[in-house]
């Protein structure tokens, strides 16, 4: 991938890109590319603990979440404040949010979530409302809004001018027909994911969940470790 691209990943929470994506964002960020994350909510209902309030898992996650995109490399982490399991009744206001961020960090790529996933694989992390709604929002926002200036006309006067994303690459997809080598970044997607201590913490079995995962995905290609995603390109 050359030259300098700027990357955009948009996902639903705390840990989804680093465990789909992050031994494809620590390499593109080894080789001199700006990665920008962007996290619609703080995962502030996944804890197991009754105890813990919403309020306390969202400062936990976030601190988890910061931690792994200092391993990565990833420039900077922005949470847009929504409520873990609440995106599908987010509405219009999560499109123009959406719409808002690609006009305002004009990728070159975005990561997101398959908006199409759950069929026909019903695997368990493509039935997240959450993932789901993000796929919609996400797709709808960089396909139609973003690039339409009659869509949201207040953000010119922000500086916010249309923008068009040429390559978006969607996470947990049933339809993967693109794969990344991350054979030399895995360790470091491993400490990455590791550093979300609240979710995986408790798994000592993560790191080979985590390699023959990767290794599934390389297989056909001869790859030893690799990520998969569906990719859309656009003229
Ligand atoms: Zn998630």
């Amino acid at each position: 991938m050359a030259p300098r691209k700027r990357v955009l990943l948009i996902t639903a929470h705390p840990d989804d890109a680093d465990v789909h994506a992050g031994g494809t964002v620590a390499r593109w960020v080894e080789e001199g590319h700006e990665i920008h994350s962007a996290i619609l909510t703080r995962g502030d209902k996944g804890h197991d603990d009754p105890s813990m309030t919403p309020r306390q898992v969202a400062v936990l996650r976030e601190a988890e979440q910061r931690a792994a995109a200092e391993i990565l490399g990833v420039r900077r982490v922005t949470f847009l404040d929504y409520e873990d399991g609440e995106l599908a009744w987010a509405g219009p206001k999560l499109t123009e949010d959406l719409t808002r961020l690609v006009r305002a960090e004009r990728p070159d790529i975005v990561f997101t979530h398959d908006p199409f996933a759950g069929a026909p694989g019903y695997r368990e992390p493509q039935l997240h409302p959450d993932h789901r709604a993000v796929g919609v929002a996400a797709l709808d926002a960089i396909y139609v809004r973003a690039t339409g200036p009659l869509y949201y006309p207040a953000h010119a006067a922000e500086g916010l001018l249309p923008h068009r994303v040429g390559e978006i690459l969607l996470i947990m997809s049933d339809h993967i027909d693109h794969i990344v080598d991350i054979s030399a970044s895995f360790d470091r997607k491993v400490q990455a994911v590791r550093a979300h201590v609240s979710q995986f913490g408790k798994r000592s079995d993560f790191e080979a969940f985590l390699r023959r995962w990767a290794e599934r995905v390389g297989e056909p290609s001869g790859v030893p470790l690799a990520e998969g995603f569906k990719r859309l390109m656009r003229s």
